[in-house]
């Protein structure tokens, strides 16, 4: 018997997508970004099925570590830099390139003593005011970077997006404006663009595209789907029906019984909840899909299960596969109904999930 609930994660899917942005960005090397456990779909599967990406981009340092240690020799950037001195050394061990969008992450680089130098990633702040040097400090912190003889020739350049995933936002054009002209005519690569760029402003691929979210087949703009790009989802979340049971007209189901039936009908309890990373406020009507049909959930989801409405008529039986999204209900369209997006439903499954390479 197959474990439950589980994500199967689909190799193929995982190809195609890689595929497929190699058709969107011809001329861009393509870095799969991996961080959070793959989007929740396996660190190590994912690495394993995108051998063939240029690179792989990760928050931290343990994840990039996780990576080495299960066998990966391919490019590894960390997105955030590193936050130790001593992990610097960690970085010259091990082949990992970093972003430097601190002073204080140039202080440990000029403070140290290291065997080789490391590569690094500049990031410029164009806008979005998160990480990453402004342009008023750029040239001194990039002339610091070029003399300091722990940091490899050339120093690569980058910058990141706000609002990308606004395809009519004016932010992405200016935000562009402001890397250009501050990196005009120095050497390095440039990288630019995450899912969202990729996909809806050409002009930002430049030598590297960082594609997360687009990999595992899902969108970053609210309102269309990964198929709409011709990416196929990655992740089946699957579980299954424990209980069918005949529920009357005004009963109420689950914790504080807030809802009840209107009419008489058939209930099904699916073994996910909560605690699986299911999220509790998924109001009702939230789609689950089982045996060829969407059925809404009712009632409050619980820490181990949930209950959708099968209908009066249903042949529904225990022990039948539950869908909470995937390719016949995709991702997209459950974070639309629970009001969050579909990056924090994958990330957020808990190892109470089985992960399931098909
Ligand atoms: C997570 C991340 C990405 C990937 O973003 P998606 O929207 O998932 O494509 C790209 N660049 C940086 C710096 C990131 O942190």
């Amino acid at each position: 018997m197959k474990p439950f609930p589980r994500a199967e994660i689909s190799r193929s899917a995982l190809q195609h997508n890689m595929e497929r942005l190699r058709e969107i960005a011809p001329q861009s090397h393509v870095m799969a970004v991996v961080k959070a456990n793959g989007y929740g779909h396996g660190l190590l599967n994912v690495a394993n099925c995108l051998e063939m990406a240029d690179g792989f981009g990760l928050a931290r340092l343990e994840e990039a570590l996780m990576l080495r240690m299960g066998g990966v020799k391919a490019k590894l950037l960390l997105l955030e830099g590193v936050f130790r001195l001593d992990d610097l050394h960690k970085l010259v061990e091990h082949d990992i390139e970093t972003v430097v969008h601190h002073r204080s992450q140039l202080d440990m680089l000029e403070q140290v003593s290291l065997s080789a130098p490391v590569t690094v990633w500049m990031k410029i702040d164009s806008g979005m005011h998160r990480l990453g040097f402004c342009p008023e400090e750029f040239r001194e912190m990039y002339a610091r970077l070029v003399v300091c003889p722990n940091v490899a020739k050339p120093v690569h350049l980058m910058t990141h997006f706000a609002c990308a995933d606004e395809p009519n936002n004016p932010m992405t054009q200016a935000q562009l404006e402001v890397f250009t002209g501050l990196t005009r005519g120095l050497p390095g690569h440039r990288t630019l663009a995450n899912s969202a760029g990729t996909l809806y402003w050409k002009d930002t691929q430049a030598d590297w595209v960082r594609a997360g979210i687009a990999l595992y087949g899902i969108s970053p703009v609210m309102g269309d789907l990964g198929s709409d790009h011709g990416l196929q989802p990655a992740m089946d979340l699957v579980s299954r029906l424990i209980s069918v049971r005949e529920h009357k007209a005004g009963e109420p189901v689950g914790y504080g019984s807030y809802w009840q039936a209107r009419q008489d009908t058939r209930l099904g309890i699916v073994a996910i909840g909560y605690g699986d990373g299911y999220p509790r406020n998924a109001p009702e009507g939230t789609p689950v899909w089982i045996n060829g049909r969407l059925v809404p959930i009712v009632g409050r989801v619980s820490m181990d299960m949930l209950s959708v409405d099968l209908g009066w008529n249903a042949r529904d039986q225990v022990g039948d596969d539950a869908v909470l999204w995937g390719r016949d209900l995709p991702v997209e369209v459950v974070a639309e109904h629970i009001g969050t997006i579909a990056y924090e439903l994958v990330t957020k499954l808990t190892p109470r999930v089985a992960v399931c390479l098909d």
